[in-house]
């Protein structure tokens, strides 16, 4: 079923639209509505974002899981034509395989994140594209993924790394994919929240990323802070 032309893009819609909306949902729920009140003194911008910000983010988060939708035909383009190695049963390299195969993925996509990030704000050609993201003056979970459409099809660079290198089982990707996803609607929260319990030592937090979102030339990172304290762009 995950790589059948005839339910390709029913599976991508379900996978990134619904999981997308429960998560980010969930999250706006709790932190904007429910506990609002309760939780104001870990809020890192004390103004609730504003309507046209939300307007925005709305829009632009439905352009980019429309790309990150159709992107499965080009993963099934890729398996049919014999370029990518995934596998299919977990045995085949076993399960502590399949843990390490997850965590070398968030590795990558950590290092191509910081990468892509940072080139996106030295070079003033691409910086056009991401502004948009940078719009999310106050963010919150629906600033996580709005991206102009350029810059989704910049973020989907890492789908290849990842499926032409690690051998990798379906179930795998989507633990990944759902994770990329928990932990972009966590950096977005807009509260100082802890997530992990990695320690800020290693982790890159909600509270660095909102710094990110006002300051710019600071913490590009995703989930870890190694490259920024090696490039000396930790704040
Ligand atoms: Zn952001
Ligand atoms: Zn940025």
């Amino acid at each position: 079923m995950f790589l059948n032309n005839d339910y390709s893009l029913l599976t991508g819609v379900l996978i990134f639209v619904l999981r997308y909306c429960l998560i980010a949902g969930i999250a706006y729920f709790v932190f904007y509505v429910w506990k609002r009140k309760e939780y104001i003194h870990l809020k890192l911008n004390q103004k609730q974002p504003a309507f046209n910000q939300l307007k925005s983010e709305l829009l632009y988060s439905a352009t980019t899981l429309l790309i990150y939708s159709t992107s499965v035909f080009l993963l099934i383009y890729w398996y049919q034509n014999g370029y990518t190695k995934i596998y299919f049963k977990i045995e085949t390299f076993g399960y502590s395989y399949f843990f390490l195969s997850i965590l070398m993925m968030i590795v990558l996509h950590d290092t191509y994140f910081y990468w892509s990030h940072k080139i996106m704000h030295r070079l003033p050609f691409l910086f056009r594209f991401h502004k948009i993201h940078h719009f999310s003056h106050n963010p919150n979970p629906w600033s996580a993924f709005s991206f102009h459409p350029i810059e989704a099809i910049i973020s989907l660079g890492i789908m290849p790394i990842i499926l032409f290198v690690i051998p990798v089982h379906p179930y795998a990707l989507i633990v990944f994919s759902t994770f990329v996803t928990l932990y972009n609607v966590y950096i977005h929260i807009g509260y100082k929240v802890n997530f992990l319990f990695m320690g800020s030592a290693i982790q890159n937090t909600a509270e660095n990323h909102d710094l990110h979102h006002r300051l710019s030339k600071y913490n590009y990172g995703l989930y870890f802070s190694f490259w920024d304290r090696i490039m000396k762009t930790y704040k």
